[in-house]
């Protein structure tokens, strides 16, 4: 998931999505998403048959967006396309359906039994839903890291993977999100930045909860994870910190930090305290 921080056209084949379930989508153009996503696209828009009656039916390169209007579906495939090729530049291709229902009441009723509400985004397996009116309200630049960040859940399967370390799998989905915003560091990190300027730089990686809906530092707690894989990124380097990723998948992160990175967790928190710091504290001279 992914808050309310924060194109080229594409060639989008536009079908509504009543044809879409009955099977008559007209064959792929090489830019078209893989079939394997029609079965995927077909089955959920019949989990909500009424939900997507006046829908459209958008075809990116490996997506397939689901929307209400076909201005709006083929907007979303294209910032879809640039996204799908960040994601596949840093960990692999990925290929997702991407639900745009007509209420934010519609997205929440499509994520449950996640919680989601303040989300303009959230990733399911092989999905992305995405809220209406919080997306609706994000610059061009916050829509582009928001679909970033959810295609790179659906490509490392974090829907799946309930028991890896929250800051890791937000923290990767924003470092990939970010990747290409092009905006610096103070401006993502604006209110971590407040904190450390305050004299109250954090201490420890933020937990499951601070991530949660609601959760009073949750803006801070995205930037904190966001900032720890930059530093291990900048550190040691990015296919590090993918490789850090895979095999925290395989055998948990502690073992993960210390066959990729030969480090502990203490021993990266301190590293990660100065590099906060340093990104976020005062500018020197002034
Ligand atoms: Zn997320």
């Amino acid at each position: 998931m992914l808050g309310m921080r924060a194109h080229a056209r594409s060639r989008t084949a536009l079908v509504p999505a009543a044809v879409l379930v009955a099977f008559a989508v007209a064959g792929p153009t090489s830019a078209a998403a893989p079939d394997t996503l029609l079965p995927t696209a077909r089955a959920i828009v019949r989990e909500h048959p009424g939900m997507w009656a006046q829908a459209v039916v958008a075809r990116g390169e490996r997506t397939i967006v689901i929307g209400r209007s076909a201005r709006q579906a083929a907007e979303i495939a294209a910032v879809a396309d640039r996204a799908g090729r960040t994601v596949a530049r840093v960990w692999g291709p990925v290929d997702a359906v991407v639900l745009v229902p007509a209420t934010e009441a519609q997205a929440a009723e499509l994520a449950a039994p996640a919680h989601v509400e303040g989300f303009a985004a959230f990733a399911g397996v092989g999905r992305v839903i995405v809220d209406p009116s919080g997306f609706g309200r994000l610059s061009r630049t916050g829509r582009q890291v928001v679909l970033t960040h959810e295609l790179t859940h659906v490509a490392t399967g974090a829907a799946l993977t309930g028991d890896m370390p929250a800051w890791l799998v937000e923290g990767f989905a924003d470092y990939v999100g970010y990747l290409d915003a092009g905006l610096p560091v103070r401006t993502v990190a604006a209110e971590l930045a407040e904190e450390v300027r305050a004299g109250t730089p954090p201490r420890e990686l933020p937990g499951r909860a601070e991530f949660q809906s609601g959760s009073v530092r949750l803006a801070q707690a995205y930037e904190e994870a966001w900032l720890m894989c930059r530093y291990i990124a900048e550190r040691f380097g990015e296919p590090e910190l993918v490789g850090l990723y895979r095999a925290s998948l395989r055998s948990g992160v502690t073992a993960a930090l210390r066959d990729t990175l030969g480090m502990t967790l203490p021993g990266l928190t301190e590293g990660w305290r100065d590099y906060v710091v340093r990104q976020l504290g005062p500018v020197a001279g002034s």
